[in-house]
């Protein structure tokens, strides 16, 4: 079945094919629901080549046209929410509605308000000294063309996050989506090019070797890339001979420590919705907590109770809760830790560690207690619906264990003593800390990892410079 048939990128406003083609799986029922084209080395160059033509006339319209044009751009997403919603479901896996309601509907939502709050954000020139003979102004110029490489698990949001600040700025962009969740991206590509000039906006798919010509191309000035780590470090690798500029969101294993004074069936539903949203596929999702013992049980047991009532299944139904995994390979991997965890001798709270689904890729959510630092559920980054609760007994104990991690993206600590609080997250090396809550992100708010996390940040004014260069101007008082 093949629902959204055969698929064209766009290249200088124009819709293209391609020789050779890619199928599209729909993560829950396996079938191929649509045929992409596979770009070639050639349609790389004319989607870069347009965009470099778009260049010069997009960088110099004034910044109100641009804020008006991506203003059109988020009624044109809100005019087309279902139909989005409904692509990303099919080729994701995540649900319509979804767990507290963060499903394809929320991450539309995410994509529209992003597009809206980015656009009415303005970086004005400053004046940084002011001396008797002489002002100096910061001024922010774009780069050119940038490259963006998005990854599978909020394909739409997360293309919206590269696009949006980039053309605001006044570059122009080719996008490269997931080989695995390109439909909802390729159709929001198409819906820009009434809004946009002939080449400000390009998409061209194919799979790792597409972006890979992307990151050496000689044309390209930046790279956006959000992603893993590993692929992170083979972008800088071959970004480093045309020195583009790179901003790299990458993987993360954020901790949550959890103290003992909280109350534990007050926090679950909070904790339950950080680990497990989108099946926790997501970079900042909370993937260890770390429990004070005293408490250590009743979290178990109040996280535990929180299971008796999902569902999970195909996300088009609008009671499923949690969908998929988005792909094989990742369901392989997620398997492979439970089994893993296992071995070890980490009890399952809920859940079955040699889980096969009949048909889609499916995995529980699962709950592993009993277990610690060590095994590969807790130091690796599961990126799937397995949340391993580890005990502790020392508060500096556990945040050494938060931090002896190679990845520092988000973490947060639970108390109702807030100041404590803060003390404890100000000690966890991550770009985001989060106190009694983890994974919130704000479009005016800056987000970022350290570490093997990434570097550069999005979001707010400073995700806004990141897809310009600074140029400071001197000029005489008279
Ligand atoms: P990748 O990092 O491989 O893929 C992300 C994007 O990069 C995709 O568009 C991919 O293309 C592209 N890509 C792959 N290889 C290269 C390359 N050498 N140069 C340039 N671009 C490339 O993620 P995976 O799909 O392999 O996911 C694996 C793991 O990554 C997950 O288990 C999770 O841990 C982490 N991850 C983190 C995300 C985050 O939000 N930070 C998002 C997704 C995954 P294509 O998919 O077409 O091959």
């Amino acid at each position: 079945m093949r629902d959204y048939g055969v698929q064209q990128m766009i290249i200088d406003g124009r819709p293209e094919g391609a020789d050779d083609c890619f199928p599209v799986i729909n993560p829950a029922t396996e079938d191929v629901i649509a045929e992409c084209p596979m770009a070639t080395q050639t349609q790389l160059d004319a989607a870069v080549a347009a965009a470099t033509r778009a260049f010069p006339s997009w960088s110099s319209t004034d910044a109100g046209t641009r804020q008006t044009a991506l203003l059109t751009l988020a009624s044109r997403l809100e005019e087309h929410a279902e139909e989005l919603a409904r692509l990303i479901t099919v080729e994701q896996g995540k649900p319509l509605k979804g767990f507290a309601g963060k499903g394809a509907r929320f991450e539309v939502g995410g994509a529209i308000a992003w597009c809206k709050a980015t656009a009415m954000m303005d970086l004005l020139p400053e004046t940084v000294v002011e001396t008797d003979d002489t002002r100096v102004e910061l001024h922010r110029r774009p780069l050119g063309v940038v490259g963006s490489i998005t990854p599978w698990n909020w394909p739409l949001m997360i293309a919206v996050w590269h696009v949006v600040p980039a053309i605001h700025t006044g570059n122009t962009v080719v996008l490269k989506p997931s080989s695995n969740t390109p439909l909802a991206t390729l159709r929001f590509v198409e819906m820009a090019q009434d809004v946009l000039p002939p080449g400000v906006l390009n998409v061209v798919t194919g799979n790792g070797a597409l972006g890979r010509a992307m990151t050496a191309h000689p044309n390209i000035a930046k790279i956006a890339f959000t992603g893993s780590t590993p692929t992170g470090r083979a972008i800088m690798r071959s970004a480093s001979d045309t020195l583009k500029r790179l901003t790299l969101e990458l993987g993360g294993n954020d901790a949550g420590i959890v103290l003992p004074d909280v109350d534990p069936a007050a926090i679950a539903p909070k904790i339950f919705g950080s680990a497990f949203s989108n099946s926790g596929q997501t970079c900042g999702a909370l993937k260890r907590l770390y429990v004070h013992e005293n408490i250590y049980r009743s979290m178990c047991d109040q996280l535990l109770k929180l299971t008796g009532s999902v569902v999970v299944g195909d996300g088009l139904n609008e009671e499923t809760d949690f969908g998929p995994l988005e792909n094989k390979a990742q369901l392989s991997f997620v398997q492979e830790l439970a089994r893993a965890a296992a071995a070890d001798g980490a009890s399952f709270l809920t859940g079955d560690p040699n889980f096969e689904p009949n048909r889609g890729y499916f995995f529980p959510i699962t709950l592993v207690s009993d277990i610690s630092d060590g095994a590969r559920l807790v130091d690796e980054e599961q990126f799937g619906p397995i949340l391993p609760i580890i005990p502790y007994t020392d508060l500096d104990e556990a945040v050494g264990f938060a931090n002896n991690n190679p990845s520092g993206l988000g973490g947060s600590v639970w108390s109702s003593d807030l100041d404590h609080a803060a003390e404890i997250a100000a000690r966890l090396e991550c770009g985001t800390a989060w106190i009694n809550g983890h994974g919130g992100i704000r479009p005016d708010v800056p987000f970022g990892g350290v570490k093997q996390s990434g570097f550069g940040v999005e979001f707010g004014l400073e995700g806004l410079m990141q897809y310009t260069s600074a140029q400071a101007m001197f000029i005489p008082n008279d």
